[in-house]
């Protein structure tokens, strides 16, 4: 076989469409642990409360090209470098030319929660068990979610809806604590809090209660709360112990350079299951970058000439049904702030400088500018912390930063995104909500 990739998430199959494209000679074969595969990942939260209907799940349907045969729930559980195969755990055998290793992510379960020997706990990661929730909620409707990080706010912001009772539990002191600033995160605690959102900071789940084999409570900061669904979103780290003799993990990390490529040159790697060395140890995990490394290791896997993975930020942008929210980037330790903030109107927006440079930031209730202010983080520009229109709402920032943005002999178009209804739509949580076109 040519190319073989494991794990069929968003950069399994950006690689694989990505090789095709590049090298029309070559097969690839994809095999991914999961029965079905080529879904948003993203989209998992309207899924589980049937706001999204299933058809619109995925982005990739089968047979669409004879060169690209996907085989779907195979586990892999280890590859022989010398040999250049692939061992699957029912202990088939695929060979590879080349290998591109997408694997992602797998949650992290608290002690508390993989001990309970009762029903109604499911982590939130993948398709298969969000089928399981999807049919468990309708009739066990008090839903508690561990976890107030991305994937806990996103779910805990679609379950509010009348016929379920949500609690959101952080362990940290706010919300979004990787992402956001505490006065940032304030504004969406108070809107998770306006959408009857129980929300409890500070503490985790110490205990469970169960009849029987089914979930009845779970005890927060000393308190019991009624629930028969626990949803466990406590975060993830990437899915790579099948790989552990391979010799490719430094440290226990899949290390690639910033073309993708592992220590061996027939194997390039993608999306959350990687480390990317480059000034100091970097790890994306968002869903933009997993569709960016997918398709740039698809690319490189026969090249000569390597690409490389220029953006190294971890921009974000959703709505929660809305409240809008850009992230261009965690809080950074040293960092000079300048904040923007409208706090009747729910408008708060904030970068982080260093050397006068964007290394981070975040928008929220109004994310006017954010093509501007992330073209100018990616192109190191300078900006001038001083001047009042860098983080004023709607363009004021192109004034300062596009002229600096970008060489000189190319133009820039910022085109916005066509809008898909209301702000409830199902892509705004993905899509940023422009596009930077360099011409
Ligand atoms: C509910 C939810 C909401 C999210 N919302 C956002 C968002 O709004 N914005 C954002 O940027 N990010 C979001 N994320 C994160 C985003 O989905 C991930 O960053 C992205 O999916 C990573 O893509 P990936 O292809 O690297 O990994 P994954 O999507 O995790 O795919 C990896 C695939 O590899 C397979 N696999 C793993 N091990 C093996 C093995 N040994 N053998 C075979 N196959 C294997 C898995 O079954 C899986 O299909 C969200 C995540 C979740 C769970």
């Amino acid at each position: 076989m040519d190319c073989v990739i494991i794990g069929g998430g968003v950069a399994g199959m950006q690689a694989a469409f990505s090789c095709r494209r590049h090298w029309p000679r070559k097969t690839v074969t994809l095999i991914d642990a999961e029965p079905e595969v080529g879904y948003f990942r993203t989209l998992l939260p309207q899924f589980m409360v049937r706001t999204l209907a299933p058809s619109k799940l995925f982005f990739w349907k089968p047979e669409e090209d004879s060169r690209l045969v996907v085989r779907p729930g195979r586990p892999a559980a280890a590859i022989d470098r010398t040999n250049q195969r692939v061992i699957l755990e029912n202990g088939d055998k695929i060979p590879y030319e080349r290998l591109i290793l997408a694997t992602g992510g797998r949650p992290v379960i608290p002690g508390i929660c993989a001990r309970s020997p009762g029903s109604g706990i499911f982590p939130i990661r993948n398709l298969t068990s969000a089928r399981m929730v999807r049919k468990w909620i309708p009739e066990r409707p008090r839903i508690v979610i561990l976890g107030g990080g991305l994937v806990g706010v996103k779910t805990a912001a679609h379950m509010a809806r009348p016929e379920f009772t949500v609690t959101l539990v952080e362990k940290e002191d706010q919300l979004l604590p990787q992402a956001l600033s505490p006065q940032a995160a304030a504004l969406v605690k108070a809107h998770l809090q306006q959408m009857n959102i129980r929300l409890i900071t500070g503490h985790s789940v110490e205990d469970l209660r169960t009849q029987g084999a089914d979930l009845k409570a779970v005890q927060v900061g000393g308190k019991g709360i009624s629930c028969e669904t626990l949803l466990v979103a406590a975060g993830s780290v990437p899915d790579v112990q099948f790989l552990k003799d391979s010799g490719l993990l430094v440290n226990g990390e899949l290390a690639v350079s910033a073309s993708l490529q592992t220590c061996d040159q027939n194997i390039f790697a993608a999306g959350d299951a990687v480390t990317i060395a480059r000034d100091g140890n970097f790890t994306p995990w968002t869903w933009p970058q997993a569709v960016i490394q997918g398709k740039i290791a698809g690319r490189n896997i026969y090249a000569t000439d390597l690409h490389q993975l220029n953006s190294l930020t971890r921009v974000n942008s959703m709505n929660l049904h809305g409240l809008s929210l850009v992230i261009l980037g965690a809080p950074v330790a040293g960092a000079e702030v300048v904040a923007y903030s409208r706090p009747r109107e729910g408008i708060y927006r904030e970068l982080f400088l260093k050397n006068g440079r964007i290394v981070g930031g975040a928008l929220i209730g109004d994310i006017s500018g954010a093509g501007v202010l992330h073209a100018a983080m990616n192109a190191d520009t300078e900006v001038d912390k001083n001047d009042e229109d860098l983080l004023k709402p709607g363009l004021r920032a192109l004034r300062q930063v596009s002229i600096r943005c970008f060489k000189p002999e190319r133009r820039v178009l910022f085109v916005p995104v066509k809008k898909t209804g209301s702000s409830r739509s199902v892509q705004s949580s993905v899509a940023l909500p422009y596009e930077v076109q360099i011409l």
